[in-house]
């Protein structure tokens, strides 16, 4: 079944739960590898979009709230998650156009398009150690079960999957972008924050379309 404005709404609010109660688990990791700021950086961000939620029109698109969504990121969220996540929002919310429905093809283009969002911004490749090594895997996935005949639920669980798997596939990596590049070989051992933040928003996603 595709998926409309409320189920955005349900992810967007279910994203800042899990971003709420995972903050000390990403502060965790970001201490280990970065400035230990990261679950700060997006609590405060997603409390701030969780907060606007209320004053959506009642016939906003799935785009108007994923970019409603952005330029909250972008203007709460310091530290370079802020700029990165928002500009994921932002393409996705471009992709999402002005369908009122987001059917798995929709859905699959809206990943894309925030992955390469996050690419445009970062400049990160695979295996640098970045939320990208949770996002690339994750559209993969998503267009496969796409490919395959699944339905919206199935696509983005296949997602979320994919970018649990490739957040924890970061952890014997040496960085190459963001502060955690600075650490060489220290680096080794530890997940990469971005890139479990990300897999939890997209396992809200998941959750939220089977729900
Ligand atoms: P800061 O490092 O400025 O304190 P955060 O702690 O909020 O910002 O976010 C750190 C995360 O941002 C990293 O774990 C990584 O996933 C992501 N990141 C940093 N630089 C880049 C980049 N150039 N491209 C993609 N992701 C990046
Ligand atoms: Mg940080
Ligand atoms: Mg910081």
């Amino acid at each position: 079944m595709a998926l409309g404005t409320g189920w955005v709404v349900d992810w967007v609010r279910a994203s800042a739960e899990v971003v709420k109660e995972h903050r000390t688990e990403l502060v965790r990791l970001d201490r280990e590898i970065g400035d230990g700021d990261h679950g700060e950086n997006l609590d405060r961000g997603f409390s701030a979009v969780v907060a606007k939620l209320d004053g959506i029109e009642a016939d906003a698109t799935p785009g108007a709230v994923l970019k409603l969504v952005a330029t909250t990121l972008i203007s709460t969220v310091g530290g370079a998650s802020g700029p990165l996540l928002g500009t994921a929002y932002l393409k996705g919310a471009g992709a999402a156009g002005a369908a009122t429905e987001l059917d798995a093809d929709a859905l699959v283009a809206v990943l894309t398009a925030a992955r390469d969002g996050v690419v445009l911004r970062g400049k990160a490749e695979s295996g640098d150690k970045t939320m990208v090594d949770a996002w690339t895997p994750a559209v993969d996935a998503a267009a496969a079960a796409r490919d395959a005949g699944g339905s919206e639920a199935e696509v983005l669980a296949a997602a979320a999957d994919a970018a649990e798997a490739g957040a924890a596939a970061t952890e014997p990596w040496v960085a190459r972008k963001g502060r955690a590049s600075y650490l060489g070989e220290r680096a080794i051992g530890h997940r990469d924050p971005g890139a479990q933040s990300s897999s939890l928003i997209l396992r809200a996603a998941a959750d939220t379309a089977a729900a």
